[in-house]
């Protein structure tokens, strides 16, 4: 299969990852994003020691160490502030930090730039409206063109358009009952690791660079309500009268709507195929997760480097596609499942969830080779 041509629908974190892993085995990348301006919203991400691993694998570990904030373990604390435990994160690439926290922006500018470098092609402002074919894909798209592929991978989301085509009857996501609010802020001096909290409301502070750090907050949110964006700091600013006071202490820094980012947590995982004929899905366009164990984008990364080197073995694309889920499906199973069972467990669903024991026993899956 070396010689095929490929492409990926959605230019995000496990699109354009898995791009670079399919460069690397010398595959020809064309992709293709809806967003004409490519943006992604400001806030930060934490990536633990399977993303360092899978970013060391890609040959862009550098550029991504540059562009975050490492860091060896997890300082927990009490609602009123007592600080628990600093629980140590093991590595996995002895040479480099345990985990990273990394802005959103910086995370894509280096994806974006190391994908362009490695040959990938990316036209923005770009959808398919079309695919089909047997033995290639034939690709219509928004912008009038049309191409032919032997293989298009969906990249392109929870919300992902690839996903309902090839499966319409598929689930949707669904909303878990949580929302999160996000802030950046610049960062004090204390916050040297992931600061988080015990408790009912998950919150947190997440170093990202030598001036920048992010809060969030989880927040029970029934009937999923809409939040305007004119009004969003004030209703971040309410959310925050029943975090810890160390949390709360930074309400009065929050003024602008635009600064906030607030996300309702919804959740999908597809238990039937990942493909059909010759186009597969990745990353969250087939198991979105909620973020309570930090893995939804290490998911997709390591995906696509799983995808790659499967397809760079096969004869045969629906092989290939075949031996990537079956390698996927109950590491990515197991993250999403466990991460809601602690969203469930702050909603009072399920008993209480020793969240340090379920970080532990989740970085051993994901410690296991990809
Ligand atoms: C509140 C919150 C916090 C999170 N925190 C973390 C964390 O700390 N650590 C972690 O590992 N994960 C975290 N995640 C999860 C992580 O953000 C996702 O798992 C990750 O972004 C998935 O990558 P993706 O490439 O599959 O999808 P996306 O990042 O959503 O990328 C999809 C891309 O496809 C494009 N697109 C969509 N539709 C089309 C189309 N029809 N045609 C072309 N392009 C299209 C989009 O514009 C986008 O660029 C968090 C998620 C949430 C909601």
């Amino acid at each position: 299969m070396r010689e095929a041509r490929i492409l990926i629908i959605g230019a995000g974190i496990g699109g354009l990852t898995a791009s670079i892993a399919l460069r690397r085995r010398g595959f020809e990348v064309d992709m293709i994003e809806r967003d004409p301006a490519w943006s992604v919203y400001g806030v930060g991400i934490i990536q633990q020691a399977n993303v360092i691993r899978a970013m060391t694998e890609l040959g862009i570990i550098q550029d991504y160490l540059e562009a975050g904030f490492g860091f060896d373990y997890v300082d927990v604390f009490a609602p009123d502030g007592t600080h628990l435990a600093q629980v140590p994160s093991r590595k996995l690439v002895d040479a480099y930090p345990a985990n990273l926290g990394i802005a959103r922006p910086a995370l894509h500018e280096v994806l974006g730039r190391c994908a362009q470098a490695a040959g990938a092609r990316i036209r923005l402002g770009v959808t398919a409206t079309s695919l089909s074919g047997g033995d290639e894909v034939h690709v219509e798209f928004s912008d009038g063109s049309a191409g032919r592929y032997d293989i298009v991978i969906g990249a392109d989301g929870l919300n992902s358009t690839t996903r309902a085509q090839l499966f319409p009857d598929a689930p949707r996501p669904q909303f878990t009952g949580q929302g999160v609010w996000r802030h950046n802020f610049p960062r004090p001096a204390s916050v040297v690791s992931l600061h988080a909290y015990a408790g009912s409301l998950g919150m947190g502070l997440v170093p990202l660079a030598d001036n920048l750090m992010y809060l969030f907050l989880t927040t029970p949110e029934p009937g999923n309500p809409h939040y305007a964006r004119s009004g969003l700091a004030r209703a971040m600013r309410d959310k925050l009268r029943d975090a810890a006071p160390a949390i709360a202490a930074y309400a009065d820094q929050i003024a602008d709507d635009d600064a906030v980012v607030y996300k309702p947590l919804e959740w999908i995982f597809l238990t039937g195929p990942w493909h059909k004929g010759r186009v597969v899905l990745l990353g969250d366009a087939v198991h979105a997760t909620t973020p309570h164990l930090g893995q939804g984008a290490g998911m997709a990364i390591e995906d696509g480097i799983v995808l790659a080197d499967e397809l760079a073995r096969a004869a045969e694309p629906e092989e290939a596609f075949a031996a990537y889920r079956a390698r996927r499906f109950e590491r990515c199973r197991y993250i999403v499942e466990q991460s809601k069972a602690i969203g469930d467990s702050q909603l009072g669903l399920l008993p209480p969830v020793d969240q340090a024991k379920a970080t532990r026993e989740m970085f051993e899956v994901v410690a296991a080779p990809i």
